[in-house]
């Protein structure tokens, strides 16, 4: 088994001679002090020297391995910032229903099903992904039982949409959950009913699918390592060095310590406990939070962090706005737990040194967590934790500086920040002047805040170059539309957001995000010059060659010998 790091300790003897040596590169820094250079020398994982040729050469000894880069560009590692590889590959380890359509149609939804249940006889659960309802309403359709049953009337059938705001159910799903007219509505969510009835519908919103979830067998720890295995091999094969997975529980934190004790976690991976059981039941979520948390912590993991949802998504109407959804109701969506549970809570973990990454998509949700930060800063005893808005999908204008003023960090998810189908008909629900103000990146960083990014795989696609490329362009990169949605930012900032911010936001800045001495060494090498090409079209087909994490190669995309190589397919969603 290769182990790809070890636990020298430091007080060890070491060789005068740098580990690793490149040369000849077009090395972009990162750091204003010295922006570029053409050659690095690593050390024990670290930088320890960079300049010219003649900078580095005095440490090449006879064990050093050194890189002639021919003249390519080089960088340091991608830092994605949220991301599900346990949401997006699991149910395919597990042989759940996976359609494999962007927007499947009610007729392609129907034939998936039957074709499953079909395959699979023996299983009691159907149980899968995606369906959108905007292909529903466009056939003049109602999703839900109703239209389920016809399908598939005597086996539990529950199927999640593409946000995993919305799970469509049948009446033998909500027989065996135990769901009925009387079951009252989770804090987090709500059962869609019959207005006449109050009959469920079988359409459960945000938190209210957990009911369905805790009468369904949990996912294996088995299936959930191979889903993370892959997830973290392609990452590093597409320059990610760091990462959080937002939403663990005990069983999927087993599943990455595994991982890690085998040698395989290529990057390094801060995982955040679910504070609430929408997405899967967590066993055991206080025991992790007050200390369990600790037993999986290494150099390339810890759980140090908590998921919250503050509130919904857009297609079900359920994010928490500043003014009504549209002008003909006073429904501005609701957040799922109350102001003071947050405030308390922000602060209890504030103290204990734990990162709140708070789901907010709407304007109303992030103005409540700021106020909660604020309220916490304020308290005794807190440690000024950098607690992170997660999608920052609304923003109100008057809160953008307090990004900055409070030490939050604004994570935005790139699926929705360019023209694409997926804007112009889940998104288009929030109206037009709420998507002109939609992910404002360039609002955040103009106020001095510290803006990420976060794939969301599987609620878009887990390639990072993809987010680049649109934050410098805020147009399609193939060409779908000629449109643009948003203000753009420029290469250089773009690529603070997606390698020092990240550092910043995971508390890791003063030793990595930068190539600088004394720095970790994760450096990517790639087949193109993002500052000599024409971003649009062509920064998102980005190949690395490259990747290197605290100076090991985790990723060589050239030499077939290599270990490091994976010639595995990219894991595709659609
Ligand atoms: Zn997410």
């Amino acid at each position: 088994m290769r182990v790809l790091y070890d636990h020298r300790p430091s007080h060890s003897g070491h060789s005068a001679y740098a580990d690793l040596v490149l040369i000849n590169g077009s090395i972009y820094t990162g750091d204003p002090g010295l922006p570029w250079c053409r050659a690095l020398a690593v050390a024990r994982g670290r930088i320890v020297a960079r300049g010219d040729r003649s900078d580095v050469e005095h440490l090449i000894g006879a064990q050093t391995k050194v890189t002639d880069l021919g003249g390519r560009f080089a960088m340091p590692g991608l830092y994605d910032m949220h991301t599900h590889p346990d949401l997006a590959l699991a149910p395919r380890y597990a042989d759940d229903l996976d359609i494999g359509i962007v927007d499947p149609t009610p007729d392609q939804v129907r034939d998936a099903i039957l074709a499953y249940a079909a395959k699979h006889p023996n299983r009691e659960w159907i149980y899968g992904q995606y369906f959108v309802r905007y292909t529903f309403r466009q056939a003049g359709l109602v999703p839900g039982k109703d239209w389920l049953d016809q399908v598939m009337p005597d086996r539990p059938v529950a199927l999640l949409d593409r946000m995993w705001g919305t799970m469509m159910v049948n009446s033998e799903a909500l027989r065996r959950a135990g769901i009925t007219a009387t079951t009252p509505d989770p804090a987090n969510g709500y059962l869609e009913r019959s207005p006449a009835s109050g009959e469920p519908t079988g359409l459960l919103i945000d938190g209210a699918y957990a009911l369905i979830h805790a009468a369904m067998p949990p996912t294996p720890v088995p299936v959930l390592r191979a889903a993370y295995r892959d997830g973290v091999r392609y990452q590093s094969a597409r320059g990610v060095v760091s990462t959080k997975y937002v939403h663990v529980c005990e069983n999927r934190l087993n599943a990455l310590q595994s991982l890690d004790h085998a040698g395989e976690l290529t990057l390094r991976v801060e995982a955040a406990i679910s504070w609430q059981d929408d997405i899967f039941p967590v066993r055991r979520r206080w025991e992790l939070l007050a200390g369990e948390r600790h037993y999986y912590r290494s150099a390339r993991l810890n759980a140090n962090a908590v998921k919250f949802h503050f509130d919904g998504t857009v297609e079900p109407r359920s994010s928490y706005l500043m003014t009504p959804w549209d002008g003909n109701s006073t429904w501005s969506g609701k957040l799922n737990l109350t102001p003071e549970h947050l405030a308390d809570m922000i602060w209890d973990m504030d103290r204990q040194g734990i990162r709140v990454i708070a789901h907010c998509t709407g304007d109303a949700a992030s103005d409540t967590f700021l106020d909660a930060v604020e309220g916490a800063r304020r308290r005794p005893g807190g440690l000024c934790v950098r607690h992170q808005c997660a999608h920052s999908t609304i923003l109100h204008g008057g809160n953008l500086k307090r990004f900055r003023d409070l030490g939050v960090t604004a994570e935005f998810s790139p699926v929705s920040w360019y023209p694409s189908k997926f804007v112009s008909g889940a998104r288009s629900g929030y109206g037009a002047e709420r998507l002109s103000r939609a992910y404002n990146i360039k609002g955040v960083l103009e106020a001095g805040g510290v803006a990420v990014i976060g794939t969301d795989w599987p609620v878009s696609p887990l390639d990072p170059w993809i987010a680049l490329e649109t934050m410098v362009t805020r147009a399609n990169p193939w060409g779908e539309s000629e449109d643009r949605f948003g203000e753009p930012i420029a290469l250089p900032q773009a690529i603070d957001v997606m390698t020092k911010n990240g550092a910043w936001s995971m508390g890791i800045d003063h030793e990595a995000g930068t190539l600088e001495i004394g720095k970790s060494a994760d450096i990517i090498v790639l087949d193109r010059n993002l500052f000599e090409i024409e971003p649009q079209g062509n920064i998102h087909a980005t190949k690395v060659d490259l990747t290197f994490v605290q100076g090991q190669l985790v990723h060589d995309r050239l030499n077939d010998k290599s270990e490091a190589v994976w010639h595995g397919e990219a894991p595709q969603l659609w």
